[in-house]
């Protein structure tokens, strides 16, 4: 199995940070893979990444919600949306992305797309 990082990723880059195996992936074309990803290859599984991730975008590979269910306010970043986003990563970092959305309290989305998403990153 693997952990899956999901739209709800905004770039935080404490995963990155905490990873003891250093599976955690990005790429400079943003538009097209605009969250990080995690080396399906190289994860051990270990866990220490989910707490890190302020927008609690990371789970286990079968535990990816299929109806997550927004309290509100949460922001998805996915090829093709066209919300701005603007805000710091965990080390002070300024963080852009036009790729996002925010969720309306209560609107329910399938996570799940990432783990397709996160398997063709690395093809
Ligand atoms: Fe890295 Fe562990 Fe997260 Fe896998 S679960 S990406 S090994 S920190």
């Amino acid at each position: 199995m693997t952990h899956v990082i999901t739209s709800l990723c905004l770039r935080d880059t404490g995963c990155a940070d905490v990873c003891p195996v250093e599976c955690l992936q990005t790429s400079d074309n943003v538009s097209q893979w605009p969250t990080y990803y995690i080396d399906p290859s190289a994860c051990i599984d270990c866990g220490a990444c989910v707490p890190e991730c302020p927008y609690n975008a990371i789970f286990p590979e079968d535990e990816v919600p299929s109806a997550f269910k927004a309290k509100g306010g949460e922001v998805i970043n996915e090829p093709g949306l066209a919300g701005r986003y603007s805000g710091k990563d965990h080390r002070g970092k300024s963080v852009t992305l036009n790729t996002t959305r925010a969720l309306a309290a209560g609107e329910v989305i399938n996570l799940k797309g990432a783990i397709h998403t996160n398997a063709q990153f690395f093809k």
